[in-house]
């Protein structure tokens, strides 16, 4: 199928980016990859009649430390963030999710801000941002602000940008001593949606974990935290046995969302095994 008839306009500034959506309100769409976008056009899904494609604004791009923080601007591709020296160094689960996206040629195009914006449960970049605790920074007209991103990701492809609002960058904490990252999730096949995927940002202690947390994808309409799990997994030193009590604790906290294919038990069962796997594998580069 063809998309339907749009107009494209390619604005230089952030301010023309903000007339533009006053003057064409819902009937526009801001166009990033595109790879997302594109797709949903061309199955006539989407039918905006205006594209915006902020493509050629500066204030967008870039992935640099600013203070305290790792800044990723919204146009940063997933290529960009799984070759950068900086992720690799303050952020290093995005390097290790990275490769999970799709397929070379769609990380090439596609966007940081599009993956977030867009707010897909199985994406994953938004787990990341969460385990992470992370923060969206939001442009509009009217200003910036700041959004924590569990406070972001509000249900199934929902977020709290309001109109008129875009994805500026994300602010993501630089890595310190001690902190150990693992992603990993399960496909039918390399590159495909996953059927369920995990982000684990966690710093060692003396004892175990003094910070765990967990992030599921393909779970649930929004990216999925389990905090009592988390608190499990920091109550002690990681044996066997406390290790099988906090998968015990996941498998009662989780309640899974059905996808076409997966019954939630079906899915419960494999974010239990992934848990397993991740948090070993955390453990070993521990
Ligand atoms: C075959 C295929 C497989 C894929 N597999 C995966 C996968 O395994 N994992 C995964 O995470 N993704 C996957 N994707 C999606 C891909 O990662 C997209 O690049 C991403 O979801 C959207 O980014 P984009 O830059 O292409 O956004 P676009 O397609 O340009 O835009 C997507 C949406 O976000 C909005 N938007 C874009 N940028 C902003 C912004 N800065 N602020 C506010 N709104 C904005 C757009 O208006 C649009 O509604 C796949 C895509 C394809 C085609």
């Amino acid at each position: 199928m063809k998309a339907p008839a749009f107009d494209y306009t390619r604005p230089r500034s952030l301010d023309e980016v903000w007339r533009l959506l006053a003057e064409h309100g819902d009937a526009a769409r801001l166009l990033a990859g595109g790879q997302t976008l594109l797709a949903t056009l061309n199955m006539r899904l989407s039918e905006p009649a205006m594209l915006i494609d902020i493509n050629a604004i500066e204030a967008l791009k870039g992935i640099s430390v600013q203070g305290r923080v790792l800044r990723i601007g919204a146009l940063a591709t997933h290529r960009e963030i799984e070759s950068s020296a900086l992720v690799a160094r303050h952020a290093p689960l995005l390097a290790m999710a990275a490769p999970h996206i799709a397929h070379r040629a769609i990380r090439n195009l596609g966007t940081w801000g599009g993956s977030i914006a867009f707010a897909d449960p199985a994406a994953e970049w938004p787990a990341c941002l969460a385990a992470l605790e992370g923060v969206v920074v939001v442009r509009g007209a009217r200003g910036e602000r700041r959004v924590a991103a569990k406070d972001f990701f509000i249900d199934l492809y929902t977020t709290a940008l309001a109109a008129g609002e875009l994805v500026a960058a994300c602010e993501l904490p630089l890595r310190e001593d001690g902190d150990v990252y693992a992603f990993d999730e399960l496909a039918r096949r390399h590159g495909d949606y996953a059927i369920v995927g995990l982000a684990l940002a966690a710093r060692r202690g003396a004892r175990g974990l003094q910070r765990a947390r967990l992030a599921f994808l393909g779970i649930g309409s929004t990216p999925v935290r389990v905090p009592r799990t988390e608190a499990v997994l920091e109550a002690g030193e990681l044996t066997p046995a406390h290790l099988d009590r906090a998968i015990e604790t996941l498998a009662a906290e989780l309640t899974p969302m059905a996808d076409l294919s997966h019954r939630p038990a079906t899915k419960r069962h494999l974010a239990c095994v992934l848990a397993r796997r991740v948090l070993a594998s955390a453990l070993a580069a521990a």
